[in-house]
């Protein structure tokens, strides 16, 4: 009897220690899983006040990396906003940041483009060299410059059937335009290369005179600083209709052939309507550039600047 009593003890303990044991488990995963949220990005953003959606789109569209830099920057509502604009660049986050809270627009489509582009600086200030190792798709703008001994290789001179006297181009460049301009005589339009590269002695001549005269402004207003102009690339042009002689190209029908076909040789309206901001130029209908027949195609359906496209497709 005593043995079976013993027994039957001995049963209870084992199973209250294998209930203590279950229980015991059952915490043990619990703090476990507990641990292991606490080290995901949901964890930590929802700490630093972003909602559940919001990191949740942060998490989509950000990598470690760059989620690790957010997690060390303050709660910010127009993060969660900014990382899903098309052309938003993770390295520009804090110019965003800081343009937001300086520029007149709230528009962060407007924003991103603007600081992309550099336009959180003043026009010149601090400008870059720029990069010369792909000459068809090197940027020369208000913030990238070439210097005074630059000077592009294959330099070809411009026939008389295809220029105005004295003009000299790249020969690439020169090939696509006879291309281009041979198509558009067949529709009925005779386009003439107007002006095309310009040294870096001849931009100074036309900036300092300028300046002399009218001052700073104007000269800038008038025309590109020494180094900072497109046509000393060798890949710029400047056309003209055949019976345009008051440089009103932009109300010809030569204008519109070229806007509506140059891509398709390579060429881009460069400085287009209502893009001045992003551009830092006026816009002229008469100045095209050449980037070849892909990247002029994209840059056509993506309906953006070559500044815009450079920054992103490029410098990124
Ligand atoms: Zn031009």
């Amino acid at each position: 009897m005593a043995k079976k009593m013993k027994l039957k003890k001995q049963a209870k303990i084992g199973i209250f220690i294998i209930i203590i044991l279950i229980i015991g488990c059952i915490f043990g995963v619990k703090l476990y899983k507990e641990y292991l949220y606490k080290q995901t990005y949901e964890y930590k953003l929802l700490e630093i006040s972003y909602s559940l959606e919001e990191s949740n789109i942060l998490i989509d569209n950000l990598n470690d990396k760059e989620l690790n830099k957010i997690l060390e920057l303050e709660y910010n509502n127009n993060i969660f906003k900014l990382v899903t604009e098309k052309y938003f660049i993770f390295n520009n986050l804090e110019k965003y940041l800081d343009y937001i809270s300086k520029a007149d627009t709230k528009n962060l489509t407007n924003i991103v483009a603007m600081v992309n582009v550099n336009r959180d600086r003043d026009y010149y200030e601090e400008p870059e060299k720029a990069s010369i190792d792909n000459h068809e798709l090197m940027l020369v703008n208000k913030y990238y410059y070439l210097g005074e001994d630059y000077e592009p290789e294959d330099i070809t001179a411009i026939s008389p059937t295809y220029a105005y006297e004295g003009n000299k181009i790249n020969e690439e460049v020169l090939a696509a335009f006879k291309n281009l301009a041979e198509e558009a005589k067949i529709s009925g339009y005779t386009i003439l290369i107007n002006s095309s590269y310009r040294d870096y002695n001849s931009q100074k001549e036309v900036w300092e005179s300028r300046k002399a005269l009218y001052g700073t402004r104007q000269a800038d207003a008038f025309a590109a600083r020494a180094g900072f102009s497109e046509h000393q690339t060798g890949y710029a042009i400047d056309v003209a209709d055949f019976y345009d002689i008051n440089d009103k190209f932009g109300e010809t029908e030569s204008f519109l052939w070229m806007k509506n076909n140059c891509y398709n040789y390579g060429f881009i309206l460069r400085y287009p309507e209502d893009k001045e901001e992003i551009t830092g130029y006026s816009y002229e209908p008469w100045h095209y550039r050449y980037v070849g027949i892909e990247v002029a195609k994209e840059i056509k359906n993506l309906n953006i600047t070559f500044d815009e496209y450079y920054a992103y497709y490029i410098d990124k």
